[in-house]
């Protein structure tokens, strides 16, 4: 099928799809969750071979996918028409899908970040054409073909299978009303200007840099534990990952040792090994990427606490570095095993550096005291602050970015309201 014949096939499918009721398009949302969880293992695998996240990781991508179909499922409808008082006999406000709506989506999370945009999508009566990232075909075409055994209309959701040379000209057909992306910056700029172009909305949701604060007064095994694996999990490669630990001056000496210990425990190892904590990159050239930024701290002044070590093109003994303000590697995304650790004196030091970087997307603090609490969550620049827990996405709750994190929101019941046209009706 070509690309116009899919875009026609999405635009006739919007046309039955947007008058189907909110309880019917839940139906089917209810058995698309079970097939995920019934496939877990099988999708999982097809997640771990294309971009080699630990085969365990993968299978609780898919269960958290199933997790959020469920919500969905049950949601309550908030896209009913809603009455204003007002001296008019009619005033309401109606929530109208746009249409057809492009995904332009990342290998890092290969079924996660895509449902993550299309459930809502889809659940508030538009439908979905997928551009995924190229070495991620296997998963698009997977989530179509789900979409479809859970019962959904033909034309709902499809996998395109196009390069991102593609993109710009399926923003500029008419038949397309808008797109979410999530990846990098320069993607997330690129598309957001075609969209702004052809005035079509666009939701970014792009890189973070997320501070990771630990205070003299936090429990300093959980916030290591947390914090190994909010660096180190899925490779390094998430975009709310905790990438700067922001560690309190006066318990360095405590905290820090520990920190390493539970850092040494992931040791690279087989992606189908269910035991496998950390295995390689997706691509042999992102950890090229990753090796330069490392270089590129070092020559800045950077200091090693655990080296990163290559040990294939695409696997790392993960590294630690301790930066200080103005090294050239605090402006970009680190995607990958590499953490930094930064000290500050007191809290209001903690916080200054915490939000001396572009992004502001999931920052994470860890302190008992509720005053201090209040401190970071009234200051830190960021769509998300989590306190004593490491940030994680949660299908009942908002996640988007602040500053060069993007814009928008995904997940929770907000985001149904992402891709509808709001309009007035008023009269007597
Ligand atoms: P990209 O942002 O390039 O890829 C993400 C998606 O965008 C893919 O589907 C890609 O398609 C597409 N894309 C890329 N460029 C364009 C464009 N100009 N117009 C339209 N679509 C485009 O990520 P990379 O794979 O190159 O990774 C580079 C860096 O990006 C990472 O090291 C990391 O810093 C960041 N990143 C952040 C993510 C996050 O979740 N925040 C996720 C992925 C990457 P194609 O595969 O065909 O190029």
């Amino acid at each position: 099928m070509n690309l116009q014949t899919k875009l026609n096939a999405a635009q006739n499918s919007f046309e039955s799809w947007r008058k189907t009721s909110f309880s019917e398009k839940q139906i089917l949302l209810t058995k698309l969750a079970a097939i995920l969880d019934d496939h877990s293992e099988t999708l999982g695998t097809i997640i771990t071979k294309e971009m080699n996240k630990p085969i365990a990781q993968s299978i609780a991508e898919i269960q958290k996918c199933a997790l959020m179909c469920r919500y969905y499922a049950a949601a309550e409808n908030v896209l009913q028409p809603e009455k204003v008082k007002t001296e008019f006999r009619i005033s309401e406000i109606h929530y109208i899908p746009k249409g057809v709506i492009l995904g332009v989506m990342p290998w890092n999370f290969p079924f996660w970040q895509v449902l993550r945009f299309a459930v809502p999508a889809i659940l508030a009566g538009n439908t979905v054409v997928l551009k995924h990232a190229s070495i991620c075909f296997g998963s698009g075409n997977r989530i179509e073909q789900l979409f479809l055994e859970a019962g959904f209309p033909k034309g709902v959701f499809q996998n395109l299978e196009i390069g991102h040379a593609e993109v710009q000209k399926i923003l500029e057909n008419p038949i397309v009303r808008g797109v979410s992306l999530t990846g990098s910056e320069k993607a997330g700029a690129e598309v957001a200007a075609t969209a702004g172009k052809n005035i079509k909305k666009s939701l970014l949701e792009l890189g973070g840099s997320d501070a990771f604060i630990v205070l003299d007064d936090a429990d300093f095994r959980n916030a290591a534990e947390s914090g190994t694996k909010a660096r180190l999990q899925n490779c390094g490669q998430a975009c709310n990952a905790g990438k700067r630990f922001i560690i309190q001056k006066s318990v360095e000496q405590e905290f820090l040792p520990i920190f390493i210990e539970e850092y040494k425990k992931y040791v690279p190892g087989n992606p189908l090994d269910k035991e496998t904590l950390i295995a390689g990159m997706a691509r042999p050239d992102l950890a090229d990427d990753l090796e330069k930024q490392y270089q590129m701290a070092l020559k800045a002044g950077a200091e090693i606490i655990l080296p990163l070590e290559r040990i294939s093109p695409n696997e790392f003994i993960p590294g630690l570095i301790k930066v200080k303000e103005g090294n050239p590697i605090l402006e970009e995304e680190v995607f990958g095993p590499l953490g930094m650790v930064m000290l500050a004196k007191d809290d209001h030091e903690a916080l200054k550096l915490a939000n001396d970087v572009k992004f502001g997307l999931s920052n994470s603090v860890w302190t008992t005291d509720e005053k201090r609490q209040q401190y970071f969550i009234e200051n830190l620049e960021s769509g998300t602050v989590s306190i004593n827990k490491s940030s994680s996405s949660d299908p009942r709750l908002p996640f988007g970015g602040a500053k060069s994190s993007g814009y928008g929101v995904e997940l929770s019941l907000l985001a149904l309201k992402e891709f509808v046209t709001v309009k007035t009706i008023v009269g007597n």
